[in-house]
């Protein structure tokens, strides 16, 4: 593993928040949400959490400038025993920053996803990926999901041990669920407390497991949500239903489900906050003669009128018709870029009145000079009212 600075890419000198800073916006990047089953990414989040971690800690990264990586080994429970893992990687991201991969919840909860620990069991948060299309995102929508959820089960009522039996203490750790491991390094002596390893934490054992369950006390069950999904929503917003997810086991609390929205992409617009841009080709004619036009919008079509003389790259302002901002009340507009098509391929008709145009033109002149195009937005407005 690289030196901890150049990874997260800050001086040797970095204060506080700007190791902070650094370490969100590369974490973003490779966080697992992102980059889809890439172990690389995988790795390299960790491998940035780790340095994070490390960095954060004015003692952990005095050690660290001192002694290099292996001068943390010695240090139990520091974290920085040969790297941390994955899922404890997840954990130090949503502890610093809060809910879902510094994505925002659409409810304003910031933190909403964030992972509750209690001293043995984490409650697990459930994801569910749901794409919507962009015409939903105009107006919002509710869709019924399948999701597989943690449920009590039956057989145990979630106790995990056999009908007529119940769990005993745990003999390893007296029913305390900790242990000691205590560790010498150069440093001296460490001691650490942690999740009894016999019991998992828990300070209790099944002896006669349930036949159902095998001792989970939790059965996998398939159960439809229904989700309201706000109108103006992006692909960085999630939504928390906040205690509908996966019991715990063993009767722990019940988690979230967190839904991930994913806006698909529309070949037709392109997204500018709440602003649509449409690509719109026209010809020569068109361009040089003024011509009405049926565009598409979110809503369906438009038509509208293209001035006599517009230029290549002119913007002409559809208004309200974008979308709506999230939890706000303005609208975005639907924005047409205008582009001069040119034929690849001429019939000889077309090819003849063309050079009968290019003998009378005139020539281009060094600067095009764009003009306003006053009043046209109201001339649009009643043309896509009256259409
Ligand atoms: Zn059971
Ligand atoms: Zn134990």
């Amino acid at each position: 593993m690289s030196d901890y600075y150049t990874l997260l890419n800050v001086p040797r000198d970095a204060g506080e928040e700007q190791i902070k800073k650094a370490y969100r916006k590369l974490a973003l990047e490779y966080h697992p949400d992102r980059n889809k089953g890439s172990k690389e990414a995988e790795e390299r989040f960790k491998e940035l959490t780790q340095a994070y971690e490390v960095l954060r800690d004015a003692e952990k990264r005095a050690t660290y400038d001192r002694y290099g990586e292996q001068g943390l080994k010695g240090r139990a429970g520091s974290g920085g025993m040969g790297g941390i893992d994955f899922s404890d990687a997840i954990d130090v991201f949503m502890r610093d920053f809060g809910g879902f991969s510094g994505l925002e919840d659409v409810f304003g909860m910031r933190g909403g996803g964030r992972a509750q620990r209690t001293a043995s069991r984490k409650t697990q948060t459930v994801r569910i990926r749901l794409p919507l299309t962009l015409a939903e995102v105009a107006h919002g929508v509710t869709k019924t999901l399948r999701v597989a959820l943690l449920d009590e089960c039956g057989s145990c009522n979630g106790s995990g041990a056999q009908a007529g039996t119940a769990p005993v203490a745990c003999g390893a750790c007296g029913g305390s669920g900790e242990e000691r491991l205590v560790q010498r390094s150069v440093f001296g002596q460490f001691v650490s407390v942690q999740p009894c390893r016999a019991c998992q934490g828990e300070g209790r054992v099944i002896d006669q497991p349930c036949g159902t369950c095998r001792g989970e006390g939790r059965a996998r069950r398939e159960t439809e949500i229904e989700v309201e999904v706000p109108a103006g929503v992006t692909s960085e917003n999630f939504l928390t239903l906040r205690g509908r997810g996966s019991v715990g086991s063993r009767g722990g609390p019940r988690g979230d489900i967190v839904v991930l929205l994913e806006v698909e992409d529309d070949e037709r617009f392109v997204r500018d906050g709440p602003d649509l841009i449409h690509e719109l080709p026209i010809t020569f004619g068109q361009a040089a003669l003024g011509d009405e036009i049926d565009v598409p919008t979110i809503e369906g079509t438009a038509r509208v009128t293209v001035p006599a003389g517009i230029q290549s790259g002119d913007l002409l302002r559809l208004k309200g018709l974008g979308l709506p901002e999230l939890n706000g009340h303005h609208r975005g507009d639907q924005l047409l870029r205008v582009v001069l098509w040119t034929p690849d391929e001429l019939t000889p008709e077309q090819e003849e009145a063309l050079r009968n145009l290019r003998a009378v033109e005139s020539t281009a002149p060094k600067h095009i000079r764009r003009r306003a195009h006053k009043g046209f937005w109201s001339r649009v407005k009643e043309a896509f009212s009256s259409g």
